[in-house]
């Protein structure tokens, strides 16, 4: 069997190599680095595969939602409503801009932001959502943006973790997650979906006066060269990194689709395990594009499982492992524990297996029988 690993970069390496290898070596001898053809051919063709308007690449995830939050015009003392289980990205650029972060809780089914907990958040001050498209899981989109109409509040998605999935609105019809609020932000981190050879983000909108502002905003505040009209920063993707996310989108779909087969055939082996809590999808339904594959145990060891499979070199992850509301850096003493509730339970029960385009039938099978022997002993 081939070494089990949380993510297998090097054998999806593999079916991009020539492309990767003299996409490069052109950059190289061409020497431009930033920006360029390359940086610029890619923002047309994920402008094509997600069906925006803009796309505005970026140095990394982070910096997306940051350049998102500038861009909207947002000022010190807006509260902007995000979730509280989630990676601390999305809390730390509300925090940097002073803004007020106002987190709430998430929903048991699929683990994205609550919707009537978002209800309860609002205050005269709140000016954005945040919605996360946890593990690759499409929010309810429709309803955070019925709110955000009734209160006249910004859509921010954080789509991280989503890039390629499907949100299905209630008429039948498909937007791509990020391009559904004001403005959606991802990240190009190795290790996501569609993951660059270093760090890389992107911003997308279909309103154009947002993607001029945003635009400046990523190029030091200059809409023309040497004038600084508004603060900025510096947040560029390297064409390096566009290589390789154009030799990948291609296959983003297809990468997508292991993704799903890999989840499918875990969650076939957990059937009948009453401790285990596989994740939810509906059928022939394309929202969920498996970031990660998150089980629920109820009654079981968390923490002894963990050590059981790490001994048997299965590698697994908790996302995560505390809720953001009991971070030191971002505590508050608006925050009521009982409002908490699904935060605060599946930060002890969540577990993510190893989840990537080359899983193998042994190798899910090894993962499998070792968790299922573990939680009926
Ligand atoms: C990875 C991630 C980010 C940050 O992306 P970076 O490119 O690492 O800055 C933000 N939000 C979520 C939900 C993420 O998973």
């Amino acid at each position: 069997m081939r070494k089990i690993q949380m993510v297998d970069l090097q054998g999806q390496y593999e079916g991009i190599k020539d492309r990767v290898n003299n996409g490069l070596k052109e950059v190289i001898e061409s020497a431009a680095f930033i920006n360029g053809p390359e940086v610029h051919a890619f923002q047309k063709e994920l402008e094509d595969y997600l069906d925006v308007k803009h796309v505005i690449p970026c140095a990394n995830g982070t910096d997306a939602l940051q350049i998102a939050m500038m861009g909207l015009g947002l000022k010190p003392g807006d509260e902007v409503i995000t979730a509280d289980f989630t990676f601390a990205a999305t809390v730390e650029v509300i925090a940097l801009l002073n803004l007020t972060p106002v987190l709430v809780d998430v929903n048991p089914y699929n683990f994205n932001i609550d919707t009537d907990a978002i209800r309860k958040a609002i205050t005269p001050k709140t000016k954005a959502i945040v919605p996360v498209h946890l593990f690759g899981q499409t929010a309810n989109m429709d309803e955070i943006m019925a709110i955000a109409k009734e209160h006249d509040l910004f859509v921010i998605e954080d789509n991280a973790q989503g890039i390629g999935s499907n949100y299905m609105h209630a008429d039948g019809s498909k937007s791509k997650t990020g391009t559904i609020g004001n403005v959606g932000t991802t990240s190009f981190f190795p290790s996501k979906n569609l993951g660059a050879y270093g760090d890389g983000g992107a911003i997308f909108t279909n309103d154009d006066e947002l993607a001029h502002i945003i635009r400046g905003v990523v190029n030091h505040g200059m809409y023309e060269r040497y004038h600084h009209d508004v603060v900025g920063v510096n947040s560029r993707l390297d064409a390096m990194q566009a290589v390789v996310l154009r030799a990948k989108l291609p296959f983003l779909n297809d990468y997508n689709n292991a993704r799903r087969d890999a989840a499918r055939k875990y969650t076939a082996a957990f059937a009948g395990e009453e401790k285990i809590i596989t994740p939810i999808v509906c059928d022939n339904c394309d929202c969920h594009v498996f970031h990660q594959y998150t089980l629920v145990i109820k009654d079981v060891d968390r923490d002894g499982l963990v050590k059981h499979l790490q001994a048997n070199n299965i590698p697994c992850g908790v996302y995560y492992p505390i809720p953001l509301h009991k971070q030191k850096a971002y505590v508050d003493d608006r925050y009521k524990e009982e409002n908490f509730t699904v935060t605060n339970q599946l930060v002890k029960e969540c577990i993510s297996l190893p989840m990537h385009t080359e899983l193998d039938d042994e190798q899910i099978k090894f993962i499998t029988d070792h968790i299922k022997e573990f939680i009926n002993r």
